[in-house]
């Protein structure tokens, strides 16, 4: 009995409309997953994630194991009890946030030492390690331990992390204590260079994993490049297994990925934007800081279901963000995060009825107002 597998339904051209089955059921790619870094996705209740019609979101293993700890949430029943949330859930390995968020930091083959940004205090990181924080979370998702570099990276630096990666990559299938539903991911690195990318997939698909992802993306390449690069990379990637563009993105990035035979995305944007007081809309981004909104009776977007657009103005909206309440962040992100799912929607349908390619040609033809975006 396997519970875990890829479906793929139909095609155009390279972007892809699968199902993945998984211990807490079943997703519908291309899928977006709202991140709950802290088990909490920021500002927006668990059953409004779940309304906005989101199958899947993230937890994130360099978080969760500084504060509460693994042992905790595995001791009140996993982070599916934990956090409330009844669907699957993917955990990042915490490699990348390692790199990025703690303070000091040895890296050897062995692993990561590093000091909590919290507080200082001392850990030590490796794959084994990682993978079993992953197991007492409780993951449907694991994600292998990796080591992304910064962008640009040379291509020394970038050939050394994705060879210990690829070192990282097995030790993390070693440790994986296969369930049935429960599914492990590999992470392909190599930067910007094809090579690298190539060797990187070719290693990962001889160690063999449920699915895979593009690592080391969305570091500040910039869209240009990072389409580029998924250009070449995603043929490295069976057909058969689902593929994952890790930290990814705005709007227009995820319409292009897909195209680009992308299935599955994370990102805070819709969360960070919404504290900042941004919000998406099929026509593009706005800033409800702007003055012009400040008298405008129509919701954020006529289209959208959520409680903001269902419920309040504009101007209603443009005056919490403005006084600095609370409800404003939570009003805007939930919108974001209702927004992100219909845009799947949109995606996966056009998909099926096999209008895609239609559909991303006038989507890039629209001015591109997500641009004013703070990040
Ligand atoms: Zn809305």
């Amino acid at each position: 009995m396997n519970n875990f597998f890829f479906k793929l339904k139909t095609s155009e051209n390279k972007a892809r409309r699968g199902e993945l089955q998984t211990a807490h059921g079943a997703i519908q790619t291309p899928a977006f997953m709202p991140v709950g870094t802290a088990a909490t996705v920021k500002a927006v209740k668990i059953s409004d994630v779940k309304k906005s019609g989101a199958e899947i979101i993230l937890g994130n293993t360099y978080h969760l194991m500084l504060r509460p700890g693994a042992d905790l949430i595995e001791q009140l029943g996993g982070l599916h009890k934990f956090s409330g949330w009844d669907g699957p859930i993917l955990t990042d390995s915490g490699g990348f946030q390692v790199m990025s968020l703690s303070k000091i930091r040895k890296i050897s083959d062995e692993g990561v030492e590093f000091s909590s940004h919290l507080d200082g205090s001392k850990f030590f990181l490796t794959p084994e390690k990682s993978i079993e924080i992953q197991h007492k979370l409780g993951s449907d998702i694991t994600m292998i331990f990796d080591e992304c570099v910064e962008f640009p990276a040379s291509y020394e630096q970038a050939q050394d992390a994705m060879r210990r990666s690829i070192l990282w990559a097995e030790r993390s299938k070693s440790a994986f204590q296969k369930r049935d539903g429960y599914g492990i991911f590999g992470i392909m690195q190599g930067s910007t260079f094809s090579d690298l990318r190539e060797i990187s997939s070719k290693k990962l698909i001889e160690i063999g994993f449920d699915g895979y992802a593009v690592g080391g993306l969305a570091v500040g390449e910039g869209q240009e490049e990072m389409f580029k690069v998924l250009d070449y990379s995603v043929d490295f990637l069976p057909e058969n297994k689902p593929r994952y563009l890790m930290g990814v993105g705005k709007p227009s990035d995820i319409v292009g990925a897909v195209a680009r035979g992308i299935d599955m995305f994370d990102c805070v944007i819709p969360t960070r934007s919404g504290r900042t007081g941004q919000a998406f809309t099929m026509n593009g981004a706005i800033n409800i800081r702007n003055a012009k909104y400040r008298d405008d009776a129509k919701p954020l977007d006529e289209k959208c279901a959520c409680y903001a657009c269902q419920n309040h103005s504009r101007a209603y909206l443009h005056h919490l963000v403005k006084a600095n309440e609370i409800l404003g962040s939570m009003l805007l992100s939930e919108h974001n995060i209702f927004h992100y799912q219909d845009l799947m929607k949109e995606i996966r349908k056009n998909i099926e009825e096999k209008k895609f390619t239609n559909f991303v040609k006038t989507f890039f033809q629209k001015d591109a107002p997500e641009e004013i975006l703070v990040e």
